[in-house]
């Protein structure tokens, strides 16, 4: 689970580990307080929650982080691919710089994730991936050039390795979010929420305990003839 400590991957993180799942958090240094304290908020469950350090956006940092999971907990049963970031700004105005950061973490990290965790899946014959995407990634957005690329190329990955795998018990499939209520759209101009939720068929924000519940439900054992497919959760905003 990448990124797992607040927001939406912290959402999937509780209510994963409350389910009695052994929980890898991977995250960026500055990320293991925030973990320690979701872990300590979690009633019994808090020794199924534990965190590694990683940087997505670092191959060799993915590597190292599964490595240390393997030797801590021997197998890989599940991905989730939900760490992510935003650098908004329309395309005249993006610099190469803000392009590639978001291509990397949003596109490039899960690709890392995935080549890690794949040969350990293959061996179990067993393996559930869950790649975050975006509505975004559907239906682009003012300002985002660089993250719906990102959250597009997600998908293509999704259905791509998921057909590469599908013969190896392994499932592989994307979750679209729209406006969820996180700091990622906290970060927004209150303008631009307001915008979202009056566009929002269903008049607010997703919770990310929504999301987290969907994503729950493509990780089930009982889940492995869904492959390949794009779960859209957005309050109607793209149909
Ligand atoms: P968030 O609250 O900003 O959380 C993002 C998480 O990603 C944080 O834990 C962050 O770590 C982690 N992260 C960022 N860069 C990383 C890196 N290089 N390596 C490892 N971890 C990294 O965002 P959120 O709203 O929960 O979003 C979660 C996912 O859902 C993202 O992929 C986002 O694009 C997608 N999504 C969100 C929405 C929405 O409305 N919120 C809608 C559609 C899709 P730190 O805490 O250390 O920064």
């Amino acid at each position: 689970m990448t990124g797992g400590s607040r927001g939406i991957g912290g959402a999937i993180s509780t209510l994963l580990a409350e389910d009695g799942a052994t929980v890898a958090v991977l995250g960026l240094p500055e990320d293991r307080m925030r973990a320690q304290s979701l872990a300590a908020s979690l009633n019994g469950a808090a020794s199924r929650l534990h965190f590694y350090e990683t940087d997505v956006s670092v191959f060799d940092r993915c590597r190292e982080a599964v490595d240390a999971v393997l030797k801590e907990h021997g197998r890989i049963d599940f991905l989730v691919n939900n760490a992510g970031i935003t650098r908004d700004r329309t395309v005249r105005k993006m610099t190469v710089e803000e392009w590639e950061a978001v291509l990397r973490v949003n596109l490039s990290g899960p690709f890392f994730m995935i080549k890690a965790v794949l040969d350990t899946m293959l061996e179990q014959g067993y393996g559930r991936i869950v790649n975050i995407s975006s509505v975004v990634g559907e239906a682009g957005n003012f300002g985002q050039a660089n993250y719906a690329a990102a959250k597009a190329g997600l998908i293509g990955l999704t259905k791509t390795v998921a057909l590469e795998v599908a013969k190896r018990g392994i499932t592989v499939n994307a979750v679209a979010p729209g406006f969820i209520d996180t700091d990622m759209t906290r970060a927004m101009p209150t303008a631009a929420i307001e915008t979202a939720i009056e566009q929002t068929p269903g008049q607010r924000l997703g919770k990310p305990e929504e999301v987290a519940k969907l994503v729950r439900f493509l990780l089930d054992d009982n889940s492995g003839y869904i492959t390949g497919a794009v779960y859209n959760i957005n309050g109607g905003w793209y149909m």
